[in-house]
């Protein structure tokens, strides 16, 4: 762009300033006299120490954490400026805000912003009179800007939310992409990634594509011992009068509500606003509105939000005592960084997860919706040639060719480009203009469609477990250092926590547990599917829910254990579970029944006949 040239022309001698050595070594008296703080948190000054000495480093740790002191400092210390990525306006300004009050030189460029702004934050880049220059992603596919970084190059990058780069992560962001090879061009910087998620398999993909070279890794206190997690089983509608009785209690607010859509969030907003004062967010809502909403939150004047995945990113609040998921989330990565938003102070928090069966379907929903069927994609790839065409042509040939009935849902086409240039099948230039890429991009599409349905299928194996539930997210995760001990507080460790509390096993419960260990003790490693079926013959009420309630009984009672397997049908691995008697449950006696312990009921739902349906006939056993 021939504005940043011009800019650019007459700085081509300045070079980073060297990292002065006393600096390095006074990580300590800056983290005093530039922020204000008396002490490390636990992990900082390793880090710090790393990236002040020219490390690469990735850097995985909770929300809240203090993760940007890990740039920060060691920036300071280096000289020069740092150059930070960042995936969100909002969060770039309240960075930028944050280090302002602080008294370092920060500014920042994005589209949020006027020309002379921009402008003018490049000409302080360029003059070396930043410490800190924020930018978005796509900042790089602005002609020219690149350029005008090379003119003087950044001392150091922090790519912050950095597991956006990686497709097997669970907020994927496309303009992420092409980051590693951008900041190829601005190397010897060295680089530090940093992000509150990231599994191995995704640690591994964001070294990959930053080009990341001998990184030092550290991967820290996935471990959350102030936050109780609790699972229940709960229908949509018995979701409201259920928040509204967890809610009661002055001590589980501030409170946060992760709904599963924004119709939902409406809903239950709704139906909190004659209680609580609360307040909504979700993409949906005017910016003006939603982060109006979103301050108030965090100022205290809302006790309640119910939002989308959309909120949070960098949220530092540290007083929210509940968080709740109302329905079943699409990862686990979203679902722990979601609950860390609970408890940063460190007093007990709570996080309780709704979920039902159905919930499976909402995924299948988004599924379908954001990731296109191939056949679809195809279709506009085999319209690609090397020669330039708009995407405007594209996308009047694509709705001529889905018209009724296989029409396509609205944004089908934005999604399908998407994931042809992010799987490279096609380049997308400033103007619009699409040409084709490689036909390899089918490949490699098919495997992040996969990805993405295991990782909503590991979500729902996460409620079906059977110990510690913070012991399961942090093996999740791959925190080799954690110590590996139950937490002592989730529903699986101590049920009398559960949301609902607990009660003794009716006499009909009783009698299904006395049948399941006499089929147990003729038929060991029985499938649970097939054990359903056995109980059936002489208990006709019992659902598939009911037995894997009383497993769950069974097996925090020592009783039987359970085993996960699998079988390959169509190609697909079909995941299914066996159960066993453990000799604790072999030497069972009816007497001991009576000390069996089960998760209170939800109180029941209102029943309203349908007009016109005839009363259900019970079954005779
Ligand atoms: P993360 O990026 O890991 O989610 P932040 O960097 O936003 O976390 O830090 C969370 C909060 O912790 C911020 O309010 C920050 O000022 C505070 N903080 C960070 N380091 C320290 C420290 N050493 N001592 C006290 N507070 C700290
Ligand atoms: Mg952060």
């Amino acid at each position: 762009m021939s504005t940043l040239e011009s800019l650019t022309a007459h700085t081509d001698r300045l070079h980073p300033e060297p990292a002065p050595q006393s600096a390095l070594l006074n990580l300590r008296s800056l983290l005093n006299s530039k922020f204000g703080f008396q002490a490390f948190r636990n992990h900082q000054e390793e880090v710090c120490l790393h990236v002040a000495t020219g490390r690469d480093v990735l850097l995985v740790m909770p929300t809240g954490a203090g993760k940007s002191l890990c740039y920060q400092l060691p920036g300071l210390a280096r000289g020069g400026t740092t150059l930070v990525v960042s995936p969100l306006l909002a969060l770039i300004e309240d960075q930028v805000d944050k280090m302002k009050r602080l008294g370092l030189r920060a500014d920042r460029i994005h589209s949020g912003r006027t020309r002379d702004e921009s402008r003018s934050a490049c000409v302080q880049y360029l003059l070396g009179k930043l410490d800190f220059l924020l930018i978005a992603p796509e900042r790089f596919s602005v002609p020219g800007f690149l350029a005008m970084l090379q003119k003087r190059k950044p001392t150091l990058i922090a790519v912050d939310e950095a597991h956006c780069i990686s497709q097997w992560g669970h907020d994927f962001r496309p303009d992420y992409r092409t980051l590693g090879e951008h900041l190829q061009a601005l190397r010897p910087a060295n680089v530090v990634a940093l992000t509150a998620t990231a599994t191995p398999v995704v640690q591994d993909d964001i070294c990959k594509q930053l080009r990341l070279t001998d990184e030092a890794r550290l991967i820290h206190g996935f471990r959350r011992n102030n936050i109780a997690i609790q699972l229940m089983e709960a229908q949509p509608s018995q979701r409201l009068p259920l928040i509204q009785s967890l809610l009661k209690k002055d001590q589980s607010r501030p409170a946060m509500i992760y709904a599963p859509t924004r119709k939902v969030a409406e809903q239950l907003f709704e139906g909190l606003k004659s209680q609580f004062r609360v307040g909504i967010y979700h993409a949906g809502l005017l910016p003006q509105v939603r982060e109006k909403n979103q301050s108030q939150f965090l100022q205290g004047n809302l006790e309640v939000i119910v939002a989308t995945v959309a909120f949070g990113m960098g949220v530092d609040k540290a007083n929210i005592r509940t968080v709740i998921h109302a329905g079943l989330p699409g990862s686990i990565e979203g679902y722990y960084q979601e609950i860390g938003r609970a408890g940063r102070d460190g007093h007990p928090s709570r996080a309780i997860l709704m979920h039902a069966y159905v919930d499976q379907r909402t995924h299948e929903f988004f599924l379908g919706r954001d990731y296109p069927e191939v056949s679809v994609i195809k279709q506009i790839f085999e319209k690609l040639k090397p020669e330039k065409i708009h995407s405007d042509i594209l996308k009047q040939d694509f709705a001529s060719d889905f018209k009724s009935p296989q029409n396509q849902p609205e944004g089908a086409f934005e999604k399908a480009i998407e994931k042809l240039v992010i799987h490279r099948g096609a380049a997308i230039d400033f103007e619009g203009c699409v040409t084709v890429g490689v036909a390899s991009w089918e490949k490699s599409y098919v495997e992040q469609r996969r990805h993405k349905e295991k990782m909503a299928l590991q979500m729902s194996q996460f409620t079906q477990l059977h110990f510690c539930r913070m012991l399961g997210l942090i093996q999740y995760f791959g925190d080799q250092k954690d110590p590996g001990t139950p937490c002592g507080v989730c529903d699986s460790c101590d049920p009398s926590q559960a949301p609902l509390g607990v009660r003794p096993l009716t006499r009909e419960e009783q009698g299904w547990v006395a049948q399941i260990m006499a089929t147990l003790s003729v038929n060991d490693r029985r499938a649970s599917g097939r054990l359903h079926k056995d109980l059936l013959e002489d208990s006709p009420a019992i659902t598939r829910f009911d037995l894997e309630r009383i497993l769950e009984v069974l097996v925090k009672g020592g009783w039987v254990s359970l085993a996960h397997e699998s079988f390959e049908k169509d190609g697909k691995s079909i995941p299914f579970k066996t159960v066993s008697l453990t000799s604790q449950g072999q030497r069972a006696k009816a007497d001991d029944l009576a000390r069996l312990k089960i998760a209170g009921d939800l109180p029941s739902r209102p029943k309203t006949p349908k007009k016109g349906a005839r009363p259900r006939k019970r079954r005779k056993s």
